[in-house]
Parts: C-alpha cells; sequence; structure tokens
C-alpha cells in the first residue's frame, strides 16, 4: 500500500523536552515522580514506568524524591505543596503553557474576569485555572451562560484548540453583552502546523490514520479536522489497534501523529502499512 506521512507530525519541542528531562533525572535518581502521566501516551509511558518513573496523581502521594512536572503544568497550590514537603521539583512545563499562566494571572490582577477557551477536564486548562481566582472554562456555545454578563473579559484559549474553533468562540462570544473583551492569542503554533499539514494530506488519500493516545486532546483535535474532510479517518494508538478490514479497496494510505506520539509508533505504522497486502 502507498504511504504517505504528514510534513509535520509527532512529538512536540515541549513533549520532547519533558521526556528528555525525565529520562536524564532516571539516570541520577532513584526516586522519581511524575505528577499525571508524563504525556497522554501509553506506549511512552509504560516505557518509561520500566525505567523507574512513578506516575502520581496527587502531590500528596509523594514523600520525598524529585517530582517532575510535565509539560501540561501544575497548578501554584500544587507547587507550594511540593515544596513545603521538602521534595526535589523538576519544572518540564512547556514555555508555551507558562506564557498561558502568566497571562491569566496578567489579566485577573489587571480586573479582567478570567476566561478560557478549552476542556476543563484537561491538565493544561486546570492548572491554568490554578493561576486564578475563579476563571471560567467555556468549552463551545453551550458553555457560554457561564460569562457574567456586563463583565470585563482576558480571554485566552487551551494551546491545543485549532484556530477555527478559536475564532468561533470568539464570534460567539462577541455576540454577548459584555463590557470589554481582551483576548490573546495562546495557541501553539507546533500544534497549527500538525493540523494544517493532517488536514491537508488527509484530503488527498483513500485512507487516514492518526496515531496517538486516545485521552492526547492534540491527538483528537487532529483526529476531528481529518474526519471533517475524510470519514475514513482513525484514531490508533498503534498498530495493534488496526482492524485491517479497514484497508481492504484502499490504496493509498495517509498517516499523521499527536504531539505526543514518538517516532518508532509512527515508523512501525507506516512499515507494516506499506507491507500490507490484501490476500
Ligand atoms: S503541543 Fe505546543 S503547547 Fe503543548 S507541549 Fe507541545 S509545544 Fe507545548
Amino acid at each position: 500500500m502507498e504511504v504517505i506521512v504528514a510534513e509535520k507530525c509527532g512529538f512536540c519541542h515541549g513533549v520532547k523536552n519533558a521526556i528528555s528531562t525525565a529520562e536524564k533525572i532516571l539516570t541520577q535518581e532513584d526516586e522519581v515522580y511524575s505528577l499525571g502521566p508524563i504525556i497522554h501516551n501509553k506506549d511512552v509511558v509504560e516505557r518509561l514506568a520500566k525505567a523507574g518513573l512513578k506516575t502520581v496523581n496527587d502531590v500528596e502521594e509523594v514523600q520525598s524524591g524529585t517530582v517532575l512536572i510535565r509539560s501540561h503544568g501544575a497548578a501554584p497550590v500544587q507547587m507550594a505543596r511540593l515544596k513545603e514537603k521538602g521534595v526535589n521539583i523538576v519544572d518540564a512545563t512547556c514555555i508555551l503553557v507558562k506564557r498561558v499562566q502568566h497571562i491569566a494571572g496578567e489579566f485577573e490582577k489587571d480586573g479582567y474576569k478570567v476566561v478560557i477557551i478549552g476542556d476543563e477536564n484537561h491538565p493544561e486548562v486546570q492548572a491554568v485555572v490554578g493561576f486564578t481566582k475563579d476563571a471560567v472554562v467555556i468549552a463551545d456555545e453551550s458553555d457560554l451562560h457561564k460569562l457574567p454578563e456586563n463583565a470585563k473579559l482576558g480571554i485566552v484559549c487551551q494551546t491545543t484548540e485549532s484556530p477555527d474553533h478559536f475564532g468561533r468562540m470568539l464570534g460567539a462570544i462577541g455576540g454577548g453583552r459584555f463590557r470589554e473583551m481582551k483576548v490573546i492569542n495562546t495557541l501553539c503554533v507546533e500544534a497549527i502546523k500538525r493540523q494544517q499539514s493532517a488536514v491537508e494530506l488527509c484530503k488527498e488519500v483513500d485512507i487516514m490514520f492518526v496515531l496517538g493516545g486516545l485521552e492526547s486532546a492534540n491527538t483528537r483535535r487532529l483526529a476531528d479536522l481529518c474526519k471533517e474532510e475524510n470519514s475514513e479517518t482513525y484514531h490508533l494508538q498503534n498498530w495493534n489497534g488496526l482492524d485491517k478490514r479497514t484497508l481492504f479497496g484502499k490504496k493509498i494510505a495517509g498517516v499523521t501523529a499527536g504531539a505526543s506520539t514518538p517516532e518508532w509508533i509512527i515508523a512501525e505504522f507506516v512499515e507494516n502499512l506499506e507491507a500490507f497486502e490484501e490476500s
């Protein structure tokens, strides 16, 4: 089967930094924790767990050793608690996520009601909320009722949202009764490049594969965008998740991957796909 890989796909600099930082600490120390899964990719989490990285979901689970803050960041209250406990903290928060945290805090200091366009259950968004007293998170138009009327809004966006969704939400907010809207674009350029190159590719192929963690926000966003253009789009964790029957009758396949998908998952998938023959 002919396979075309998206020009931009796979690990972003934020994820690369978190992983290489974890690998480095694991060679130096015995007791290393990650606050939440280091990235939303089971294969990578399992590999690092074998190397000794322990994942905890609550700061109270850590009493000693070193805690790695993943690229999604952590809330100030969590950082303060870790400092109180006297554990060693290694902060691998992506610089673009740090920027959102900083902007949200500044908006609030300047008297704006902070609005985050994104998923309230996503760790990046939860950490950003933690930099404010009472930010409002809105996922889509159905959440607009959460915004207080006549307020001065300071708006940011989860880094991995699509520009289309960000723009649509700003338009929808603009239709409401607010005194002021101050917007800072906090979308991640790396995520946008992956989205653009995936959408271009999926229009040219018979079947499109989006590789990466099923709970990874940026990978899910890629899959949603591709599905809008090509109904034969499949979001898979890796080659083992493929139902070969979906390949029957297809000649050209496209492959992309989220920012948290390692190169070896992509390479293995492409190699197997190229070798596939309908029997
Ligand atoms: S997707 Fe963008 S914001 Fe998120 S970790 Fe990667 S570079 Fe940072």
